[in-house]
Order: C-alpha cells, then structure tokens, then sequence
C-alpha cells in the first residue's frame, strides 16, 4: 500500500473512454487528479459502451438482473479496461441492502473474497494493488471513499444503507487504528434518485428527518439521501469541501443512467468501481 501525502481534493469529470467491448464510447465519472497523483482510480460508469441490450442496453454491470451473464462479464471488463486495469480482477459482492463491509486486503485470495461478498455485503474496502472493487446501481446511492493511504471503499447506500450509516462505517474502516483522519479523506458520490423523485412513505421521511435533520427530508413525502449522507460524513469530520458530488438524478437521466423507478424494476445497472495501481 502506498502513501499518498494530501490527497487532492476530489474533482469528478465526465470522461470518454474507447470499449473494448463495442464501438460506442464508454462514459464515466472520474478524479483524474487523484488517479495521476495517487493510482487511486475511482468511476462511476454510464451506461453506452457495452453489448447487452433491451432494458439492459448497453454497459450493464449487474449479474443479478435477468441479463445475459456473458454480456454482464464482457461489460465490467470493458469497464475495467477503460479505466486502465485491463485483465484485472474485478470483485462484485452480492449487494443485500445491509451495512456488510468486506476488504480486499491481501489476506485472502480474490477467490475467497469472491465466496464471501457472494453471501452478501454492500461495500468493499480496497487495499490491494490491481484487484478493483464494483458496486451496481440503479437509484441507490453509490459512495467512494479514499484515504490518504491509498486505501478506498465503495459502498452501496439505499435508503437501509443510509440509515445504517454505511459511509461513515467505512470511513470508520479506512481510519482504523490512526491510518487515517476522517478530515483528511475525499468523498465521491454518484448519480442517486434525488429528493424530488425520491417519493417515500410519511413514516419513513420521518424517521430520516428524526435521524438526519428536517433540512434532510423537504416536504411530508421526499427525502434527499445526499443530504443525509452529507449530514452524516460531516458529522464524522468530513470537510464539505472533501464530497464531490455528480448531481444527477437517476430517475431524470435514464437516457445516461439506469432507474429502477423510472422503469418499473426492469433494468440493468451502472457501477461504482474503486482500484489502485500501486
Ligand atoms: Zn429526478
């Protein structure tokens, strides 16, 4: 593991990447900065530059779904390419709407760890060099956190996430024993149903607004999760300045996102994907 002194701080850009996949180009969120400073990679991928099709076209991550396996697999290698980890082993957990985090530490072979998140976590905690971590999404909240070490975490933050408070668990993670300090980590969020689209029921708005702060929750039906998780990291010393944030809503963007909402529940999903090269 390297260390990396000050990360910069976190920048998205939209970038086009060449599929190794299919000829349409590949689009992803990344911190270009970070990746040349640190070998930190961290993305959030759209959904053209892949060869499923239908409801799942194109750059379908998600095995789970009802997509061709064979698709799915060509897709996240196609997204691991573009990202500069052609060939690498990419660990995708059984995501199970808990506040599970499994780490890819060198301690356990990728095939162990693969067994493991198979039973069911939803965030991975990268330390080793060369094996990415990917979370799938379609309107939940996907959150990246990277250290100072080098170290990082994708984690996925439904709305049982968020309330279980699975970002700051592995901020809590990457900072274990003094690695780190929360305020001196960066914070990336991608694309999530935002709070206009994000009609819940009057009990569970409640519980956030109790939980999260009423500016967490804007009216009697809707709840902003960016709000709260931007709550929550603050709460844990996290700068507002260290959250980079896409801002787009999955819902209104379907042409560039999957949403579960938006298509009634048949669709593929985008990624978040977390890997070091040194
Ligand atoms: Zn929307």
């Amino acid at each position: 593991m390297s260390t990396t002194a000050g990360l910069p701080l976190p920048r998205l850009s939209r970038g086009r990447f060449a599929s190794t996949a299919s000829q349409e180009p590949l689009y992803a969120y990344t911190d270009e900065a970070l990746f040349a400073r640190t070998g930190v990679r961290v993305a959030f991928s759209e959904r053209s530059g892949g060869v499923s099709t239908g409801a799942f076209g194109s750059l379908n991550l998600g095995s789970h779904v009802g997509d061709d396996l064979a698709a799915v697999e060509a897709n996240r290698a196609a997204l691991a390419s573009a990202l500069g980890f052609a060939g690498a082993p990419v660990v995708v957990p059984k995501q199970v709407h808990g506040d599970r985090l499994v780490a890819i530490d060198g301690t356990r072979t990728v095939e162990e760890v693969r067994a493991d998140v198979a039973q069911g976590a939803d965030g991975l905690i990268v330390r080793t060099p060369g094996v990415a971590g990917l979370l799938c999404y379609a309107d939940c909240t996907p959150v990246i956190v990277v250290a100072p070490t080098g170290a990082a975490a994708v984690v996925h933050a439904g709305w049982r996430g968020v309330a279980a408070h699975i970002a700051v668990s592995a901020l809590s993670a990457l900072c274990a024993d003094g690695a780190a300090r929360p305020g001196d980590c960066n914070v990336y969020i991608g694309p999530y149903i935002h709070a206009e689209c994000f009609e819940v029921s009057a009990e569970l708005r409640d519980a956030f607004a109790r939980d999260f702060g009423e500016d967490c929750a804007p009216d009697a039906r809707h709840v902003d999760m960016g709000a709260c998780l931007r709550r929550d990291l603050g709460e844990a010393g996290v700068a507002p300045e260290r959250i980079a944030d896409v801002d787009v809503c999955t819902v209104c963007t379907t042409e560039r996102f999957y949403s579960y909402r938006a298509s009634s529940g048949t669709c593929g999903r985008h990624g978040a994907f977390a890997a070091l090269s040194r």
